[in-house]
């Protein structure tokens, strides 16, 4: 501000020095510049104390961390000399409303998370901690630690549970898979080692017999593995809604005549009861004809000879199609229900085998009906008989050239 003053002046004293002219007083202007120079040179006064800030009050610092973590979806704790000192909503929908203010090891019921954070690790060590069962049998929480600069302690539970289900999941899946191929395989390579016997080779009958046996286990794999390549397939494209508009009842005469004419013994069984005034439906064909083929195969495979399987069209609720495929088998206990549309998943499993099962046809069914964007259900009584139906999205309805809805057959 001094500096400032004094180079005023002196811009001053010279703008006063060019109106005079040369007749202006010497005197004055020696004294205007005598003075800039004194405040120029003049030694700046020292500046004065800054004022000390006020210590922040304690409960202000918890309403700061209570903000902060408030802000974070995850269950965060802060916690000190062994008790929880603040936690946010997530934390205390996880462990309870009662959590702050208690001790850790009430708070946080698990050994391993308690060990840690009583025993005040060093402040160094972050690596986390899983914690197995917290807040539920099956779930899994990833308990991070860090140290704050005031000698507290954060914590933060990252929920892990559904990554590690779907990684359970793909390591049973490839377990079962490769269960479900080396039985056949076994089989196969028994056989071979049995013909190869001169002995029993010889003998055109159990040749015969061998041979037969070796064949039905080669069919068992190859229709495994077209089952597994299809889930995939299926699953690679679920993101994708398939939006062909395919004519249902004319995909399911379709489906009706290949069965018929496949020479299965209870085909005549199978009849067709379709509302021919319903719209098509948004879908992939070749996905849809596997569903039907898996349904009524099913149907077939689990009913009574001599019993109907009617495969049926209507109109579902909303804007939906539904289709049904109904049977008057030996039915589902309910305790199975809820897990009929898992990978290998089967009520009997020596039945399933013997009747050509792969353990994967409701899975795909399931996967298809998501890809389409529609729901299945399952309804099942013992010794009665099982309803599946699959709720399926009406096409939308192409504009014709002038602009009004147009529908057409294909
Ligand atoms: P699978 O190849 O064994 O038939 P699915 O995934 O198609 O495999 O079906 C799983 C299990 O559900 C079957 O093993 C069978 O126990 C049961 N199931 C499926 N459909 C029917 C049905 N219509 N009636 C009775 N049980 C059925």
């Amino acid at each position: 501000m001094r500096r400032l003053l004094a180079v005023l002046l002196l811009l001053a004293t010279l703008a006063a020095l060019g109106l005079s002219g040369a007749g202006a007083s010497a005197i004055a202007i020696a004294g205007a510049l005598g003075v800039t120079l004194i405040l120029i040179l003049s030694p700046r006064p020292p500046e004065p104390p800054a004022a000390p800030q006020p210590a922040p009050e304690p409960d202000n610092c918890r309403r700061v961390d209570m903000e902060l973590i408030e802000a974070i979806g995850d269950p965060v704790l802060i916690t000190g000399d062994g008790r929880v000192d603040a936690a946010n909503a997530a934390a205390r929908k996880l462990l309870g409303e009662h959590i702050v203010g208690e001790d850790i090891r009430v708070a946080i019921r698990h050994p391993a998370a308690a060990e840690r954070l009583i025993t005040r690790a060093e402040p160094s060590d972050s690596r986390p901690i899983e914690l197995v069962g917290l807040g539920g049998r099956d779930s899994r929480w990833q308990m991070n630690v860090a140290a704050l600069p005031d000698g507290r302690t954060l914590v933060h539970l990252v929920d892990r549970s559904e990554g590690h289900a779907a990684e359970k999941m793909r390591v049973d899946f490839v377990a079962n898979a490769s269960h479900e191929l080396r039985t056949p395989l076994a089989a196969i390579l028994g056989f071979i080692e049995t013909l190869d016997d001169e002995k029993a080779g010889g003998d055109t009958a159990t040749r015969k017999r061998f041979l037969r046996v070796m064949h039905d286990e080669a069919r068992r794999m190859q229709r495994l593995v077209e089952d597994l390549m299809s889930l995939s397939r299926i699953e690679a494209e679920k993101f994708r809604a398939p939006h062909t508009a395919v004519d249902l009842g004319a995909l399911v005469r379709e489906v009706h005549a290949v069965i018929r004419d496949g020479g299965n013994d209870r085909s005549r069984d199978v009849a067709i009861d379709l509302d021919e005034s319903l719209p098509f439906v948004s879908g992939d064909r070749a996905q849809l004809s596997q569903l039907l083929h898996n349904l009524v195969g099913n149907a077939l495979k689990y009913g009574r000879p001599g019993t109907p399987v009617t495969v049926g069209t209507s109109a579902g609720p909303g804007s939906m199609i539904r289709l049904s495929v109904e049977d008057e088998g030996e039915g589902i206990a309910p305790e199975h229900l809820p897990r009929l549309t898992e990978r290998f998943y089967r009520v009997d499993p020596g039945r399933s085998r013997a009747v050509g099962g792969t353990g994967l046809g409701l899975a795909i069914v399931k996967h298809i009906v998501e890809r389409h964007r529609g729901r299945l259900d399952i309804q099942s009584a013992p010794d009665k008989g099982t309803i599946v139906t699959v709720l399926l999205p009406p096409a939308p309805i192409p504009l014709s050239s002038n602009g009004n809805a147009s529908v057409t057959g294909g």
